[in-house]
């Protein structure tokens, strides 16, 4: 029976471990979370959650810490990256316009909240899932330290570069979009030529973008990724970076873009890959989420949230199943997440072709388009108001 005795065992505690282990929670479910790394210690700049996830954060009682760690940007601003001149600025917030705050968070904010809320005794560190076998409706993980573990249900939330993901298809499936990033934190202080620093920012140019929000509760440092058409010729997902190879490109850019680019010393240049869309996310009683069953590109800055909408969707599902109906929960999960989260991959991965447009009629019809609201509502309104849970009240849009 599907109830507070069920054996729930989740692999990973990033972001998708963490949240479904309190929507679980919520609905009078537990779970036992497995997790690779030795020790909580997210590496990797920060994240931008959207109304779409942020809604469950309030929802667990979460808001309040958040807010005090996190910054809600005030405006979203696309420039010309090299003029700096405004092609479009919206000045709506997100919680202005969706109902649930922005939060620009440091990722190693955002998973001490949750791993604290989940209660640290449910985590189990230094357990690296290598196998699993499934036999009677009873499944065994395999960790790489020669231990074993049995569930009625696993959840691979082991991210982006999923071990559960690979022995469910047989192979690495990663593809190289032809694009990397650089990832960096500097401080408002140091960006003397940076306007709107309480904003949203893409300074955008042929072949290549630079992102920015402010996080921290002062809004005081700027979490930027910058990316650029690079070729990538390892299997590895990121590799050192050659000194000062991310400046090549943005030479003769706006001084802000110089500036905030130049400020950290990058050692390593992250592959901005993808995944290709699955037909199934599931192996009997085991089941994808997040980003092992739907890795994205960051260009929507989207992958955390549709993380926590599935959460929220598949405990929902094991909630209102039948007492025996494990297999019938995560076919509806998976009914329900397949169609939105395979969108949303796809909007991401177009969007970087739009922002790197060459100049010409293309470049100018997509400056026109991204300076009208109604565009960029229609662009914008479906993933963010997006409800994961029809008992929320549904988000009225003007
Ligand atoms: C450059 C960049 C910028 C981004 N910016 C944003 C943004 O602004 N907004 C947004 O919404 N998203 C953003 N994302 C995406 C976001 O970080 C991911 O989509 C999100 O973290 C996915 O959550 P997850 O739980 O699936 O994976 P993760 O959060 O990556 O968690 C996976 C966990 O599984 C563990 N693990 C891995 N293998 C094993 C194993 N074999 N056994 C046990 N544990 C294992 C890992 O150690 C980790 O703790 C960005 C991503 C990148 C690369």
């Amino acid at each position: 029976m599907i109830g507070p005795d069920t054996r729930i065992a989740i692999i990973g505690a990033g972001v998708g471990g963490l949240t479904l282990a309190l929507a679980l929670r919520e609905r009078g479910m537990d779970a036992e979370i497995y997790e690779r790394t030795t020790e909580l210690r997210e590496v990797g700049a920060a994240v931008y959650l959207a109304a779409n996830a942020s809604r469950f954060i309030e929802r667990w009682g979460l808001g309040q810490a958040f807010s005090e760690v996190s910054w809600e940007p005030t405006a979203l601003i696309y420039r010309d990256g090299r003029d700096g001149r405004v092609i479009a600025r919206h000045d709506e917030t997100e919680s202005g316009r969706y109902g649930a705050p922005g939060h620009g968070i440091h990722r190693a904010d955002l998973q001490q909240i949750l791993a604290d809320a989940v209660g640290r005794d449910r985590i189990h560190l230094g357990k690296e899932i290598t196998s699993y076998t499934q036999e009677n409706g009873e499944v065994t993980i395999q960790f790489a330290d020669g231990t074993n573990s049995q569930a009625d249900l696993v959840v691979g939330a082991d991210g982006a570069r999923s071990i559960v993901r690979e022995l469910m298809v047989g192979h690495d499936d990663k593809i190289y979009t032809g694009r990397s990033g650089f990832r960096g934190l500097v401080a408002v202080k140091d960006l003397p030529s940076l306007p709107d620093p309480t904003t949203i920012q893409f300074w955008i140019g042929p072949d290549g973008h630079l992102l920015h929000y402010p996080i921290g509760g002062d809004g005081d440092v700027i979490n930027f990724l910058l990316v650029k058409r690079m070729p990538w010729d390892s299997e590895d997902w990121t590799i050192e970076a050659d000194p000062d190879e991310h400046l090549k490109h943005f030479e003769g850019w706006h001084p802000a873009v110089i500036e905030m680019i130049s400020a950290p010393t990058f050692d390593r240049r992250w592959a901005l890959n993808r995944r290709p869309w699955l037909s199934s996310w599931s192996d009997g009683r085991v089941v994808l989420l997040g980003d092992a069953a739907h890795a994205l590109v960051p260009h929507h800055g989207q992958g955390a949230n549709i993380t926590v909408e599935d959460a929220v969707v598949l405990a929902r599902c094991l909630s209102e199943a039948d007492p025996d109906g494990i297999d019938d929960a995560i076919a509806s999960y998976q009914e329900q997440r397949l169609e939105r989260t395979a969108r949303v991959q796809k909007a991401s991965y177009v969007t970087a072709d739009v922002l790197h447009l060459h100049d010409g009629d293309e470049a100018t019809a997509r400056n026109t388009e991204l300076a009208s609201p109604e565009w960029m509502h229609g662009q914008l309104d479906w993933i963010h108001s997006y409800n994961a849970d029809p008992n929320f009240d549904k988000v009225d849009l003007a």
